[in-house]
């Protein structure tokens, strides 16, 4: 019997890695043009931080997450997305008492126990970044600029950003009472788990899947009408900032955050994939994460998280195509058996120049070698036999253009460093 990869995993062969490689590039390159600089967490924390960190009221926590108790009976559990644990580090590595803002960028496996289904994995990846220590909106904008500029870079045009502010406890708390008054008298239209969620995390309904629940709550109230001054004026100025930077948005009251800590800034891009809507790219305002996690108080955050694979997908089905950059500069083809020791030390001699080169490992006759040097899509191919070594003369061949020369084979190496 084979062992099979575990459901919801797939494996990112070289078909596919360089795809992986290009995103991961362009993605570090544009996080460094706005300063951010990488951090790398565990793969696993404790199950705490998440019930902490994401909120034991999310489906994510409650039904996703791939926990286990470790033979030091310690109960953790595999991350199910990238914020809980770089927060927990910025606290742990005392980073909030280093001059703010704190700029933070990752790339990490995110596990989470789901169905699989396109687009939807039980192992997948998420591109993402934390700004800690400010809460100027200015930063906000920046957030959602930086998103935009890679997911521009990466050859996707029709992206749609949409906005909201999610308020502050200050005006959460009369909303919530409102929005609470709301519910209970829709409560025998809405699902079993919205009335659930009516007591503990009312806003949350907003987001509900289940659609009878959607029709039940169509006037319902949102929080972007009843946000407190301080509210407004921030939002306001997210707007003016992303106006002056060109970026187009719309206001989209819908989009909500049910946990205490978010605070104000909301957001999600989507691209136009072929008329479907789908989410790459969400993020928003945490306020409230670190002193939730344990760390000082009034240290404010903003981040977003981005699906690799989901961004993969809407690539393709958009037809953008990322190249594989891989080459190999020299195929090394040999006659006879001093020739193909001899090749060892030209092959050795020409990595070592930087020039990516390979020979057959395989035996193979001449013909087999030139189809196999096709094959791998080598530029040249040098043929070498023992007469020619004795000759000094070993035969060149460009691939693209099938034109051969001779050159010497003491000379092989410094001809080749300047053609390559
Ligand atoms: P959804 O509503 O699709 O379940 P979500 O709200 O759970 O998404 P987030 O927790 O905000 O998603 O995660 C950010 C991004 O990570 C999503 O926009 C999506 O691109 C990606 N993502 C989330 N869950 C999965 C998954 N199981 N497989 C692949 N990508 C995922
Ligand atoms: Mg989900």
């Amino acid at each position: 019997m084979s062992v099979k990869a575990p459901r919801g995993t797939k494996d990112i062969t070289p078909e596919e890695s360089y795809k992986w490689r290009y995103l991961e590039d362009a993605f570090r390159r544009i996080c460094s043009l706005y300063g951010y600089e990488e951090i790398r967490t565990p793969a696993f924390e404790s199950v705490e931080l998440f019930k902490r960190g994401v909120g034991d009221t999310t489906d994510i926590v409650q039904k996703e997450m791939y926990t286990f108790t470790d033979k030091g009976n310690r109960e953790y559990a595999l991350k199910p997305e990238g914020t809980a644990g770089v927060v927990r580090s910025f606290i742990e590595n005392k980073m909030y008492a280093q001059p703010q803002p704190t700029k933070l960028f990752y790339i990490t496996p995110c596990f989470r126990y789901e169905r699989p289904q396109a687009g939807r994995q039980r192992q997948f990846h998420q591109f993402g970044i934390e700004a800690l220590g400010s809460e100027n909106p200015s930063i906000d904008a920046e957030t959602i600029g930086l998103a935009l500029q890679f997911l521009k870079e990466v050859g996707l045009e029709n992206l749609e950003v949409s906005i909201n502010s999610v308020g502050c406890p200050v005006c959460r708390k009369p909303y919530n009472e409102m929005l609470k008054k709301y519910l209970d008298e829709k409560s025998d239209q809405l699902c079993a788990l919205c009335n659930e969620r009516k007591d503990r995390n009312p806003m949350r309904v907003i987001d509900c899947k289940v659609e009878s629940c959607q029709a039940a709550i169509v006037d319902i109230p949102l929080i972007a009408d009843h946000l407190c001054e301080e509210c407004e004026e921030h939002f306001s100025k997210l707007k003016e900032n992303l106006d002056i930077m060109g970026i187009k948005y719309k206001v989209d009251k819908k989009i909500v955050r049910g946990l205490d800590y978010y605070k104000r800034t909301a957001f999600e891009i989507i691209s136009d994939d072929l008329g479907a809507q789908s989410t790459v790219c969400g993020g928003g305002r945490y306020d409230g994460l670190v002193e939730q996690l344990g760390g000082p108080k009034n240290m404010p955050g903003i981040g977003f998280g981005l699906g690799v694979e989901r961004l993969l997908l809407i690539l393709e089905s958009k037809g953008i195509v990322i190249e594989n950059p891989q080459k190999t500069d020299i195929f090394i083809v040999t006659i006879g058996d001093k020739a193909k020791l001899e090749s060892a030390k030209i092959l050795s001699d020409l990595r070592q120049n930087n020039i990516s080169a390979d020979t057959d490992h395989l035996d193979r006759s001449v013909k087999a070698q030139f189809k196999y040097s096709n094959k791998i899509n080598a530029k040249y191919t040098v043929v070498i036999g023992d007469e020619e070594i004795d000759k000094d003369e070993v035969s060149l061949k460009n691939m693209d253009t099938s034109e051969q020369s001779s050159i010497k084979l003491t000379e092989l190496v410094e001809v080749l460093s300047t053609i390559i």
